[in-house]
């Protein structure tokens, strides 16, 4: 029987790469766009340690070389700088494709409005477009925010969201969006063999501390003894996952069949006060709590409900919080001096 998405109604005009696709089969080269970012170069790093071999594509427009750092001298990995959008072909096969290049925060999709709907668009497309070429798989790193300020919660992927189409945050909510249907429509129109991740909010090292986000924003002003930005009375919630407990399901899903769309996060939510009070009291900061206003459409209300994850690709987060956080603390507080950071949004 055929699955929303299509997973076993395959035709006979299946290709041979795409049937050898699939639960078991080694991956043997992955192209990782967005690979020189926070969650891609961890992604890159545990692809490497499993002896895939890795082509990463990044324009560098919110990555860095820096967190490519361990990869310098590695002979199975290669950083080539370019632009996603534009329309590209990596040299050899590949039986991967694991497409997140977009900026992602949203200080950062703000800076980038018209890039971000370009990498959700054009660069989402090429992307496809070389997974087609090589028969390789094909993962959409999607997000939360498809869900915008969500109606139903936990959010289930069943749930199609309350967006506003023109808001502040609509050039990266309509460019996820519009990448989902993208891959969608060449699952069913060109046979690619796709999968559609939903990540909800991780953190951990290699976050750049300016980025705008709650974690790196929080940690650098406790550690500076400087106010901690609490937008609103911090009583909307997020539910943050260690970034390796989403590398693993990123990668879970890339070695499943399912389709997804297939939310990766972690359930346990917290408020955004008690999140700055955590980051104050592991940090020993003596930091004061300043309430700032809140983001227009900021969510209200984040977390993700991961029956599907659990039972198609056998995957859960396994990092408790505190342990976490205080890895991305102490990751934090070896970067020397942090610069001020403003409030995202
Ligand atoms: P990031 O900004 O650290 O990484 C994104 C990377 O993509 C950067 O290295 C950037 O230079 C690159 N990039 C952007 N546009 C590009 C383009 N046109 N061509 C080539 N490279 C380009 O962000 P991140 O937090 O690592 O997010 C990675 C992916 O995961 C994004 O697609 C994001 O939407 C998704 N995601 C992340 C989170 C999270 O909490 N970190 C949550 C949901 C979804
Ligand atoms: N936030 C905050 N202070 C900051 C940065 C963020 O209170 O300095 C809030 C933000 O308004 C949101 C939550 O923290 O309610 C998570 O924001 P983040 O940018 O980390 O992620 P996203 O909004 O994309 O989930």
């Amino acid at each position: 029987t055929a699955e929303p998405g299509g997973t076993d109604s395959r035709q006979d005009d299946t290709t041979d790469e795409e049937r050898d696709m699939g639960e078991g089969r080694p991956v043997r080269r992955a192209v990782v766009t967005g690979g020189a970012g926070f969650v891609g170069s961890h992604l890159c790093d545990r692809l490497r340690a499993e002896g895939t071999e890795v082509v990463c594509i990044d324009n560098l427009i919110t990555g860095s070389t820096d967190n490519l750092r361990a990869r310098a001298a590695d002979p199975g990995f290669s950083l080539e700088v370019r632009d996603v959008c534009d329309p590209f072909d990596v040299a050899g096969p590949v039986d991967l494709v694991l497409h997140l290049a977009s900026p992602a925060s949203p200080h950062d999709y703000a800076r980038h409005p018209l890039e971000t709907l370009r990498a959700g668009a054009h660069g989402t497309a090429n992307a496809l477009d070389l997974a087609h070429r090589k028969g390789a798989r094909f993962l959409l790193a999607s997000t939360s925010e498809v869900y915008g300020d969500p109606l139903v919660h936990p959010q289930t992927e069943d749930y199609w969201g309350n967006v506003n189409p023109v808001g502040p945050r609509s050039q990266y909510d309509e460019a996820k969006r519009y990448a989902e249907a993208l891959t969608t429509a060449y699952r069913g129109a060109r046979r690619v063999d796709t999968v559609i991740v939903r990540l909800f909010n991780t953190y951990g090292p290699r976050m750049r501390p300016e980025d705008g986000r709650a974690v790196p924003t929080f940690v650098t002003q406790a550690l500076a003894g400087e106010p901690l930005t609490v937008a609103g009375d911090g009583s909307q919630t997020r539910s943050l996952c260690y970034v390796d407990d989403t590398v693993g399901g990123i990668l879970a899903a890339a070695a499943a069949v399912h389709p997804g769309p297939v939310n990766l996060g972690n359930p346990v939510e917290l408020t955004i006060l008690e999140l700055a009070r955590r980051v104050r009291d592991l940090c020993r900061s003596a930091s004061p709590i300043a309430f700032v206003a809140r983001p227009v459409d900021d969510p209200g209300l984040r977390r993700p409900d991961i029956t599907l994850a659990r039972a198609e690709l056998g995957w859960q987060p396994v990092v408790d919080f505190d342990k976490g956080l205080a890895m991305t603390v102490d990751w934090f507080s070896r970067l020397g001096l942090p610069p001020r950071s403003p409030v995202s949004g």
